[in-house]
């Protein structure tokens, strides 16, 4: 997978590093077990994914995570690219919406020994103001925007990297802490609900 990873033209050595520690056969169904290193997105339970390597991959280089670094993640879904967050930062909030999913990541992370992970079940589409500011956010759900709400719990020098567009197709958007964006790749997200997401 990182062989594969470098040719589709990931650079950051710390993100592929990162993501070679990080065993993504147990993320995914265990029916799926066999095709976890492929560069596809996989289903997980209550209709959500685990997003391709490729996209973790370029998602977490945007990021440009330091191990400094206090990170918001929207969306856990199997609690893989929180893994990968872990790898790099010094601790991670992940909030998913699901109930059942944000409980099975929490203990998958812990059995895996990541004890730099907190794993919250809510809404995010709105941050989790509790623990911010955030020095990186990202948000791993097809976005209609990025909320003023997450604006606000960023860092002074802090990035957003989020998939904006509509429900069927997004670019990566990287938002600084001063409003200037860029745009990068084409995505296909399932999309952010909740307050700020898109109504179902
Ligand atoms: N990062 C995940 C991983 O590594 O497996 C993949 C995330 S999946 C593409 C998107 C996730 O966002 C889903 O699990 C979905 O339930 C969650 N989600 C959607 N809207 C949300 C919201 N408002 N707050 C928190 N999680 C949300």
């Amino acid at each position: 997978m990182i062989v594969q990873l470098r040719h589709m033209g990931i650079r950051d050595e710390r993100v592929l590093q990162a993501m070679a520690r990080v065993p993504r056969e147990r993320f995914v169904r265990e029916e799926d077990r066999e095709v976890a290193y492929g560069d596809h997105a996989l289903a997980i339970a209550e209709g959500q994914t685990i997003s391709q390597p490729y996209v973790v991959a370029r998602m977490t280089e945007l990021l440009d995570i330091g191990p400094e670094h206090h990170v918001l993640e929207v969306g856990t879904g199997s609690g893989y690219q929180a893994a990968v967050l872990a790898e790099l930062a010094r601790d991670v909030v992940s909030v998913e919406r699901h109930a059942s999913l944000a409980e099975h990541a929490r203990s998958l992370l812990a059995e895996l020994g990541y004890d730099n992970v907190r794993v919250v079940a809510g809404d995010a589409s709105v941050g989790f103001a509790e623990a911010a500011p955030y020095d990186r956010i990202l948000v791993t759900a097809a976005s209609p925007g990025i909320s003023p709400e997450l604006d606000r719990q960023l860092a002074p020098d802090g990035l957003i990297v989020a998939p904006v567009g509509d429900e069927e197709m997004q670019h990566l958007v990287v938002r600084r802490a001063d409003g200037r964006e860029t745009r990068h790749g084409a995505v296909k997200f399932v999309p952010l609900r909740g307050r700020a997401g898109f109504r179902p």
